[in-house]
């Protein structure tokens, strides 16, 4: 590995100054992927600077308007908070798939999204639950829609001197919920060959009010599949709607073939997965009409 200097700043001021002046600063948060890469030379550092002693990134609140995760939170941490599992489904169950339990217990959710890989399990999760990205720059700091965040694979729009010190995510409506599934060809350790999150809101009418539906690991960057969204919003769910929407989705995928899996398997698997995410949402938004 190529000589690097290394600096764990206490204070978020101290972080960004860090940032600011250094040729190649390189932040660490689990550190999962960034010293493989740093290893093998896919990445370079002049410093690198540890994220995980600052309060700001450490912050796990569940508030009225939603969940402030700071980026160097953990999977573990996500797992184990008692507010994710029932309101932030889909980020709870894709913070679970990543690696194994040592992995999660290290990787944290801002370098998942800062390592922008497209088959990124927590960014199709954050996308359907409508999350922003905080980011924080010695010149201030700046609200932005995840959606926007991301630019190819390994690219974010963080620009030079920037930290993503946090992830928000809304409060979902009622009678809504979100859930994400991957396939991968193991039971697990792998990485997703295609992965689809979604989010449903649906009137007492039986009407979708609203739907979000993102997918990982069939296009340059995790993206929203809108033309399957838009096919739903506004109808009456059933089954052939959801058919319908799966369908919609597989457009809007643009895989390439590789060593996991040809194009046209991964765009079957967006139809299955999407199938399968739509009426995962459905019976729980019926399960918690029941319960209540
Ligand atoms: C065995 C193994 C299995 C894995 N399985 C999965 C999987 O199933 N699904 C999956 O999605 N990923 C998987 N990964 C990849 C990795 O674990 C995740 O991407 C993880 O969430 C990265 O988080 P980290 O904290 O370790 O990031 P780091 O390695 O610390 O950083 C990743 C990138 O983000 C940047 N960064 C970190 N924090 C910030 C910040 N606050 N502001 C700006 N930039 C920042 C770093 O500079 C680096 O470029 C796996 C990795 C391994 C080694």
């Amino acid at each position: 590995m190529a000589g690097f200097k290394y600096a764990a700043p206490r204070e978020l001021d101290e972080a960004l100054q860090l940032m600011a002046s250094a040729q190649q600063p390189r932040p660490l948060a689990g550190g999962t992927d960034i010293v493989d890469q740093l290893k093998t030379g896919r990445r370079t550092a002049d410093l690198v600077i540890e994220m995980k002693r600052i309060p700001q990134m450490q912050r796990f609140d569940v508030e009225a308007d939603g969940l402030h995760i700071g980026a160097a939170r953990s999977c573990t941490d996500i797992r184990s908070h008692p507010e994710v599992p029932a309101r932030y489904a889909a980020l709870y169950e894709a913070a679970g798939l990543i690696g194994s339990v040592q992995i999660q217990n290290r990787a944290a959710l801002g370098g998942n999204i800062c390592n922008a890989a497209p088959s990124a399990d927590t960014a199709p999760a954050l996308l359907v639950l409508d999350a922003r990205a905080v980011v924080a720059s010695s010149k201030g700091a700046r609200l932005v829609e995840l959606d926007r965040f991301f630019k190819g694979p390994g690219q974010t729009i963080l620009e030079k001197g920037e930290l993503l010190t946090g992830i928000f995510v809304p409060t979902p409506a009622a009678r809504s919920a979100s859930t994400y599934l991957r396939f991968i060809p193991r039971n697990e350790m792998d990485i997703a060959i295609a992965g689809v999150g979604c989010y449903l809101e649906i009137e007492s009418s039986g009407l979708v009010k609203r739907a979000r539906i993102a997918l990982a690991a069939v296009a340059p960057t995790p993206i929203r599949a809108r033309i399957a969204e838009l096919a739903l919003e506004g109808r009456e769910i059933s089954d052939a709607l959801i058919e319908a929407a799966a369908e919609a989705a597989v457009s809007a995928a643009r895989p390439i073939s590789d060593v996991r899996g040809s194009a046209e398997y991964r765009k079957d698997l967006v139809r299955v997965l999407t199938r399968r995410t739509l009426q995962a949402c459905v019976q729980r938004i019926n399960a918690g009409e029941r319960a209540s």
